[in-house]
């Protein structure tokens, strides 16, 4: 097929053409999660964003290599150098070992991502597990020029990297305003200038998370991992790195520091960021009271929240919006999804039992190429969404019996909504209450009074009865009606 693929790229504020830097492969670093907290809405958008950029890559007949990596050491209560370690936080409020923080909440979010139907990574790194790349990292920026070491911590020497290779060029924030925006910090004075970051930290006594170095016993600075990670599992250049946009200042940009610093050239070719989440309008925050987690919008537990709302409603609003613009959670936003998904689920199990009644009279001829050309135009998710839409809408004409449509026509429709709808949005029917296990036990009910049909028809009595009270001991009521029998299940 031919290369469409038109992809936003941050460091240059334009769209351009995606070519890959050694096609059929693609490398792609998303910064995954700091763990430690059960994981919230705001984790929900840049999985699922990512998702799909894995997803359609591999449609496109790219070998993805998607790294995501786990944040479990050196991001400090404030992006600045600042404050505790928060995992070392939570373990001291817990009471537990910071890898046990760490493990608890690994878990818990792939099990939320499995939820979201968000496929696993190629790799999934831990921080913690990389210190020996990250002093590598740091000793050849230091070997560079490019950091100093100040009383057993390494810091990078942000006006000496400015004056050769222009700091600042991802966030478009020069110098000044960096130093502008930088308020008195701990640590500060061992610093030649406030926008210096941390590349080594010196632990202080009570810092329980705490590693070796040719500098001091102490741990990385929280940006130094993505760089060391992307670099041993993607190369030292690769496609395409990805985050929300709050990662944008300072992480990416002192990661793109970092890289030239230490190779030379810029790592990265094509940045990506997702746009960010309101509630209700509001920025999403843990003293605003609107800080939800996914588990509570799953089980509707949160006073904000009038009901509870399923994995696939989640993904499918926020797929409903191009990443690149805000989205703001509602109740009524959400129900608006929950019902707009049903209705495309609904078409989809409808188109399954639609037969071919000759010449095509519904406007479903070019749905591929509407879909591709809105994927291809910056990943247009919202947009597929609209397609399927109407799509959905020829459909229920043609069970109405309002329009016909032809056999290759028919087999092409079933083909393509279930490519975008399934494969490449990654929406599926809900599994949270056993739908999948309901579904079988349903058609061995049907099953079982097709048994019973046939007993009566032949005036066997005992068996048909028997089936019934079985059933109704399990809980089924059957009502026999002029079309035969129907069951619900009484619980
Ligand atoms: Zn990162």
């Amino acid at each position: 097929m031919e290369n469409k693929f038109m992809i936003y790229n941050t460091l240059s504020r334009k769209k351009e053409l995606f070519e890959p830097l050694n096609a059929p492969n693609v490398g792609l670093y998303v910064c995954g999660p700091t763990v430690y907290g059960p994981a919230h809405l705001g984790h929900a958008r840049p999985a699922i964003t990512f998702d799909v950029l894995f997803r359609y890559l591999q449609n496109l007949g790219y070998k993805v290599r998607y790294v995501r990596n786990i944040t479990d050491v050196g991001h400090l209560e404030h992006d600045a150098d600042e404050g505790e370690d928060k995992i070392a936080k939570k373990a001291r409020l817990e009471q537990i070992e910071p890898m046990e923080v760490v493990q608890q909440y690994t878990l818990h979010y792939h099990k939320v991502m499995d939820a979201l139907n968000v496929l696993p990574p190629s790799i999934e790194p831990h921080a913690s597990g990389h210190i020996i790349e990250q002093i590598e990292l740091v000793k050849e920026i230091l070997d560079n020029g490019f950091a100093y070491e100040s009383q057993g911590s390494v810091y990078f020497d942000v006006a000496k990297y400015d004056k050769a290779h222009k700091y600042g060029i991802l966030s478009g924030r020069n110098l000044d305003d960096v130093l502008n925006t930088t308020r008195e910090l701990d640590g500060q004075d061992e610093k030649r200038n406030p926008a210096d970051f941390a590349l080594w930290k010196c632990a202080q006594p009570e810092h329980i998370m705490r590693w070796p170095s040719p500098w001091s016993n102490g741990f990385p600075g929280w940006h130094c991992e993505c760089t060391a990670m992307g670099r041993k599992y993607l190369g030292e250049q690769f496609d395409i790195h990805g985050g929300g946009m709050d990662l944008v200042f300072p992480h990416h940009e002192c990661e793109i520091a970092q890289g030239m610093a230490a190779m030379g050239h810029n790592v990265v070719k094509y940045w990506m960021h997702n746009n960010m989440i309101t509630i209700n309008g509001t920025k999403m925050g843990k003293s605003l009271g609107n800080f939800i987690t996914l588990d509570e919008f799953f089980n509707g537990s949160h006073k904000l929240l009038t009901q509870a709302y399923t994995p696939m409603t989640i993904r499918f609003f926020i797929l409903q919006a191009h990443y690149r613009s805000t989205v703001d959670f509602s109740n009524e936003a959400l129900q608006a999804a929950e019902k707009g998904m049903q209705r495309l689920l609904e078409a989809y199990k409808t188109l399954g039992g639609l037969v071919a009644t000759g010449e095509t009279t519904v406007d479903v001829k070019e749905l591929r190429n509407k879909c591709y050309d809105a994927m291809n135009d910056d990943m247009n998710t919202a947009q597929v969404i609209s397609h399927l839409f109407d799509a959905s809408r020829a459909i229920n004409q043609l069970a109405d019996k309002k329009a016909t449509i032809s056999e290759a026509d028919l087999a092409e429709l079933k083909e393509v909504f279930h490519l975008f709808a399934f494969d490449i949005l990654g929406l599926r029917e809900e599994q949270g209450s056993n739908s999948a296990r309901e579904e079988a036990f349903g058609k061995v009910v049907d099953m079982l009074l097709q048994q019973r049909q046939v007993a009566k028809a032949n005036k066997d009595w005992a068996t048909s009865d028997k089936i019934r009270d079985e059933l109704a001991a399990l809980g089924f009521e059957v009502k026999d009606g002029k079309d035969g029998a129907t069951w619900r299940l009484n619980r």
